[in-house]
C-alpha cells in the first residue's frame, strides 16, 4: 500500500549492532521495529564470530586427542564425525544464540519484520517482504546493515571457491585448504582447519599475516602454523583460479615468479565491504565516505539528523563489540541523553593458536607518536597456571605513561588472551595505573595473575621475573 504506517524507532539489521540498539532503545522507552532480510543475529551470530569459534573449538579437541600430550595421555582411534560437528555448530551453538536474541527482542516488545529495507526519503523506509511491501514513517532510524565479503576479480564465489560463509559449512574437511588473505578471519579459519587435519596454504598480499598485530606477536602464530606443516606465502598476489569436480588450482605471483598451488577448496578472505548499496541511500541526504562507509558524528548521527548508523557500515574496526557499543550510544542519543561515542579502548582479538589480543597503544604506535611510555613484558613461562596447563607460549605487555603510570595500552599473546585483555581495557577506560593493578589481589594460580606480574614490572618491583 502507499499509506505509511507511523513507527517510533526503526532499526535496519539485527546483527550485534542492530539487536543491541533495539533492546537498549526499548529499555529507554522507545517503541522499536527491526527489519531483517536474513537471520536474526546478523553475520556475527550466524556466519561470523560464533560459528567460527565453534569450529576452532572442535579443532582444538581433535588436535589434542590426536597428538601426544605431556600429561601422559594417549588416545587411540580418536576421530571426528564432521556431520555431527556441523550439526552441533548449527543446532546447538548458532540456533541457541539466535533463538536467545529473538526471545530477548520479543521480551522487549520489539516488532520484527522479515524483509528488505530501502529508504524512500529522509522520513520513510519501504520494507519489501516476499509478497508485500510496507511503507514505514519513522521518527528515528538506525542503519545497522553490516558488511559482506569482497569478491576479487577472477575468484567468483562458486563451487570450491568459497567465502567465509562457505568455509564454515564445507561438506567435508579439506585435505588441502588454500586461503587467500591472511587477515584475522582468514588466519583464524586456516588455524581451525589446520587443527582439523587440513594441509594449509595461506597466500597474503602484505609482507606478513595478521597485519593488525605487531611482528613479535605474529611470529608466535607463524611458528605454530609452521609446526603444523602449513605454508605461508607473503607479499604474494593471487591471480586466478581454475576448478574441476575435485580440486582447485590457484595461480599467484610471489618473489617475481608465477606459481600454482592445487588444493580441494580455496577460501578468499581479503576484506569486507559495507552494505550500503540497494539501501535507497540516494533517496536520502545521507553522506558516504570514499570507502562507501556512512559518515557519522560522535553520536552516530548521519548527515540526516533523525537517521543514525552503527557497526560495520561506519568507520572503525569491523568488530561485533564495537557495533554493540555504538548501538547502545545511539539508543541513548535518540532517547535524548547527553551521550557520545567516547570509547577509549576497543580491544581486538585473533582466535589463533595461541590467541592474540591488543588494546590501545602498541610499541609501534608509541614510537610513531613519540610518547613517553614504558613497555613492560612478562612471559607466560613464568606463570604457574600456564605451566600446569602446558601453555607457556607467549607474553603479556602493558604500556604505561612514564609520568602518570596510567595504562595506555597492552597486548597479550597466549592462553586466554581474549578473556585477559578485558582487564587492560577496563584499566584504560578508567584511567587506572600500573599500581592500581599490582595492588589488586589476583587469585593464585591463574592466568590473570600474569597481568598483576606485568604491572609489578611496570612499577619497577617485579616478584616473578
Ligand atoms: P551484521 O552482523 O553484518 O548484521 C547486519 C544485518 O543487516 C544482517 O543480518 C543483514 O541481513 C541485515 N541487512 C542488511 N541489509 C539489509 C536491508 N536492506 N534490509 C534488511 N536487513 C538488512 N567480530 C568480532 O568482534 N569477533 C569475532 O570473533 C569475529 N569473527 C568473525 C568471523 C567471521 C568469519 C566473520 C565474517 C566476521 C567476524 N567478525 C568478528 C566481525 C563481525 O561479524 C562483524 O563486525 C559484526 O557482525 C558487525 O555487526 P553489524 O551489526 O554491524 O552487522
Amino acid at each position: 500500500g502507499t499509506q505509511a504506517r507511523a513507527v517510533d524507532t526503526v532499526i535496519i539489521g539485527s546483527g550485534p549492532g542492530g539487536y543491541v540498539a533495539a533492546i537498549r532503545a526499548a529499555e529507554l522507552g522507545q517503541s522499536v521495529t527491526i527489519v531483517e532480510r536474513g537471520n536474526i543475529g546478523g553475520v556475527c551470530l550466524n556466519v561470523g564470530c560464533i560459528p567460527s569459534k565453534a569450529l576452532i573449538s572442535a579443532g582444538h579437541a581433535l588436535h589434542a586427542a590426536t597428538h601426544d600430550s605431556p600429561f601422559g595421555l594417549t588416545i587411540t582411534g580418536a576421530k571426528l564425525d564432521w556431520e555431527k560437528t556441523q550439526a552441533w555448530k548449527q543446532n546447538t551453538v548458532v540456533n541457541t544464540l539466535t533463538g536467545g536474541v529473538e526471545m530477548l527482542l520479543k521480551k522487549h516488545n520489539v516488532e520484527i519484520i522479515r524483509g528488505e529495507a530501502r529508504f524512500n526519503d529522509n522520513q520513510t523506509v519501504n520494507v519489501i517482504t516476499s509478497d508485500t511491501s510496507e511503507l514505514l514513517e519513522f521518527k528515528h532510524a538506525i542503519i545497522a546493515t553490516g558488511s559482506h565479503p569482497i569478491e576479487i576479480p577472477g575468484f567468483k564465489f562458486e563451487g570450491r571457491v568459497v567465502d567465509s560463509t562457505g568455509v564454515l559449512s564445507l561438506p567435508e574437511i579439506p585435505e588441502h585448504l588454500i586461503v587467500i588473505g591472511g587477515g584475522v578471519i582468514g588466519t583464524e579459519l586456516a588455524g581451525a582447519y589446520a587443527n582439523l587435519g587440513s594441509r594449509i596454504t595461506i597466500i597474503e598480499g602484505l609482507p606478513k599475516i595478521l597485519n593488525g598485530f605487531d611482528d613479535e606477536m605474529v611470529k608466535v602464530i607463524v611458528s605454530d602454523f609452521k609446526e603444523k606443516g602449513a605454508e605461508i606465502v607473503t607479499s604474494a598476489k593471487a591471480k586466478s583460479v581454475t576448478q574441476d569436480e575435485n580440486a582447485v588450482t590457484v595461480t599467484y605471483e610471489a618473489a617475481g615468479e608465477e606459481q600454482t598451488v592445487r588444493g580441494d577448496y580455496v577460501l578468499v578472505s581479503v576484506g569486507r565491504h559495507p552494505n550500503t548499496n540497494n539501501l535507497g541511500l540516494n533517496a536520502t541526504d545521507i553522506k558516504l565516505t570514499d570507502r562507501g562507509l556512512i559518515e557519522t558524528d560522535n553520536q552516530q548521527q548521519t548527515s540526516v539528523p533523525n537517521i543514525y548508523a552503527i557497526g560495520d557500515v561506519v568507520a572503525g574496526p569491523a568488530l561485533a563489540h564495537k557495533a554493540s557499543y555504538e548501538g547502545k550510544v545511539t539508543a541513548a542519543a535518540i532517547a535524548g541523553q547527553d551521550v557520545i561515542n567516547c570509547a577509549v579502548a576497543i580491544p581486538a582479538v585473533a582466535y589463533t593458536e595461541p590467541e592474540l589480543a591488543t588494546v590501545g597503544e602498541t610499541p609501534d604506535s608509541v614510537k610513531a607518536k613519540g610518547l613517553n611510555a614504558k613497555i613492560s613484558k612478562f612471559p607466560f613461562a613464568a606463570n604457574g597456571r600456564a605451566i600446569t596447563m602446558q601453555s607457556t607460549e607467549g607474553f603479556i605487555r602493558i604500556i604505561t605513561d612514564k609520568t602518570s603510570h596510567i595504562v595506555i595500552g597492552g597486548q597479550i599473546v597466549g592462553p586466554g588472551a581474549s578473556d585477559l585483555i578485558s582487564q587492560l581495557s577496563l584499566a584504560m577506560e578508567n584511567g587506572l595505573t600500573s599500581e592500581d593493578i599490582s595492588l589488586t589481589i589476583h587469585p593464585h594460580p591463574s592466568l590473570g595473575e600474569a597481568i598483576m606480574d606485568t604491572a609489578e614490572l611496570a612499577d619497577g618491583l617485579p616478584i616473578h621475573i
